[in-house]
């Protein structure tokens, strides 16, 4: 099998696999006070300090959760539970925060800033609708066109103007290096499962000092932003999977640019192709390219038999048949959109596998 749908999830790493089988025993409750729960709790903790760690934050920063959506949505509504603020996001966010967005602009402000053909949100527009009423979310590294923004000028945009920031960094966290103080970064999404983690856990990074409303209520854990007993196992693979990540971070990156850039220019050089997304300020393991005149799903399945698997966008959004919301921002027509094919790659994948790849897609075009 050639696994390139890596934007979508990916395999556990070995050391995750290993850690996790380590914490099986574990299993007090970390709100517990006897010896079981004490050690829950610094398993946790442990976990919680080396996130933290990665982007320059405060294990009391981090807040579990059950992944990105989950992430996503507490920060948009955690954040507009108060009624003075305004929402400004993009028209290329995930489902995750696109959708709560779209409700929310049902009878609150809300604005979608529009991207240009390359998918960069419009930074005038942003500078000139911020206000220190704004919530500004925007999504770092995109899931479907890989496009990175320029996050340090955003958030100066945002802060010379008195807002809040949140960046969806589900796909870039671990593949470009953040600094939340540096960058300056108020919330920030992360998800264990994109980075060789367990699925069914994430985090969003809250900045000391921010206010949020918790969407549910319970138990009073993670300072009751979002009770419930605590994952710790999923937190101890998350936090494997990052330590991992991290490790070696420039070295996955250049392999997966390796890769990619190769793959990219052959793909490039066969008829009525054609790139989405720059070609420079993209995630490292992400090709979007559109094979106009063909579907990109009867692509997706034909490759599929072969064994390779692909993906033509946001996942989430294939059960519902609808254009994707991304592909439609940047002004692609109906041709481009449909004939749109994503390959994303991991640092596990091979020089072999870009060859059958290319060679398999060939044979089918
Ligand atoms: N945001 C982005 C940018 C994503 O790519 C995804 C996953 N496709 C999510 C949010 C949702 O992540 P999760 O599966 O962890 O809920």
């Amino acid at each position: 099998m050639i696994y390139l749908d890596n934007a979508s999830t990916t395999c556990l790493a070995p050391e995750v696999q290993e850690a996790l089988q380590r914490t099986f025993s574990i299993y007090g409750n970390a709100g517990s006070l006897h010896a079981q729960g004490r050690i829950a709790a610094e398993t946790l903790h442990q976990a919680r300090a080396t996130i933290a760690q990665s982007i320059n934050a405060q294990p009391e920063e981090i807040i579990f959760t059950s992944g990105a959506t989950e992430a996503n949505n507490l920060a948009i509504y955690g954040m507009m539970h108060n009624p003075q603020r305004t929402l400004i996001t993009s028209s290329i966010e995930h489902p995750s925060i696109y959708t709560p967005a779209q409700l929310l602009a049902k009878e609150r402000t809300v604005t979608f800033l529009p991207v240009n053909n390359e998918g960069f949100i419009n930074e005038t527009t942003l500078a000139k609708i911020t206000n220190k009423q704004s919530f500004v979310s925007i999504i770092h590294g995109n899931h479907e066109i890989g496009t990175i923004q320029p996050i340090k000028n955003i958030s100066k945009t945002v802060h010379d103007a008195g807002g809040i920031l949140h960046i969806d960094a589900t796909q870039s966290y671990t593949k470009t290096t953040i600094d939340v103080k540096k960058d300056n970064i108020d919330l920030m999404t992360i998800s264990s499962h994109k980075i060789h983690g367990p699925k069914g856990i994430g985090a969003l990074y809250i900045k000391k000092g921010v206010i949020i409303q918790p969407l549910i209520h319970g138990g009073g854990q993670e300072q009751s932003i979002r009770p419930g007993t605590e994952n710790v196992l999923g937190a101890v693979g998350f936090a494997t999977a990052v330590t991992t990540a991290t490790k070696n971070q420039d070295k996955h990156v250049q392999h997966m640019l390796k890769l990619r850039n190769q793959l990219t220019e052959q793909l490039l050089t066969l008829p009525k192709t054609k790139l989405n997304g720059n070609k420079k300020e993209r995630l490292c393991n992400n090709i979007n390219i559109s094979f106009l005149g063909k579907e990109g799903d009867s692509l997706q399945l034909q490759l599929s038999k072969n064994n390779i698997y692909t993906s033509t966008g946001a996942t989430c959004s294939t059960t519902t048949h609808e254009p994707s919301n991304v592909l439609k921002a940047l002004g692609l027509n109906n041709q481009a959109i449909l004939g749109a094919l994503r390959i994303t790659l991991s640092r596990y994948s091979t020089p072999e596998e870009m060859i059958i790849c290319l060679a398999t897609l060939k044979k089918i075009l």
